[in-house]
């Protein structure tokens, strides 16, 4: 059976840098413009070795269809359904804010297993962050930079203990 791995959280944390990265491929539309991935998207993703399915959640800015809190959990909920691994994924550099934290009510029930990553953690800016991280329940923040490549031999530790 193959593993699915889904990425969830906030809007510009670097879900879709991270998902470019593991499938290999410019799927995923990554923008400085939060949120601008429209459309949930699924691939084979890659870590040396493994082979696994990886799921990258849309943003939800546009509101048109229910409020900003109900596109969320709808996006979130669905993409814990299919997942055997949760990456719940904030931004190391911003710290935690609100929306973070609602994201993380959201995991807390969902009874799977969920791994947080603090992303953008290259650099000295995000050691704030990654302290804060703690708060949020779920252990020890993993650190990662989806921009650099940093951090993927802890994400194949995670994704190989599912199989
Ligand atoms: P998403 O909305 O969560 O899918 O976020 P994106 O993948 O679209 O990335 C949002 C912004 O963060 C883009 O400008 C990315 O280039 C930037 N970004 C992503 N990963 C990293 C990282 O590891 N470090 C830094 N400094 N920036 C990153
Ligand atoms: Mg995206």
């Amino acid at each position: 059976m193959t593993v699915t791995v889904a990425i969830v959280g906030r809007p510009n944390v670097g879900k879709s840098t991270l998902f470019n990265r593991l499938v290999g491929r410019k799927i995923a539309l990554v923008d400085d413009t939060p949120g601008v991935t429209r459309d949930r998207r699924e691939a084979e993703g890659r870590i040396a070795d493994l082979k696994f399915r990886v799921l990258d959640t849309a943003g939800f800015e546009d509101v048109r269809d229910g409020s900003l809190e109900d596109r969320m959990r709808q996006q979130t909920e669905l993409a814990i359904r299919e997942a055997d691994v949760i990456l719940f994924m904030i931004d190391a550099r911003a710290g935690v804010v609100p929306l973070d934290e609602r994201f993380a009510q959201v995991l807390r029930r969902a009874g799977k297993d969920v791994h947080l990553i603090a992303n953008k953690a290259e650099g000295r800016e995000a050691q704030a962050g990654l302290v804060e991280a703690f708060r949020l329940g779920f252990g020890e923040p993993i650190p990662l930079s989806a921009e650099h490549g940093l951090g993927m031999a802890d994400l194949h530790s995670i994704v190989s203990e599912a199989i």
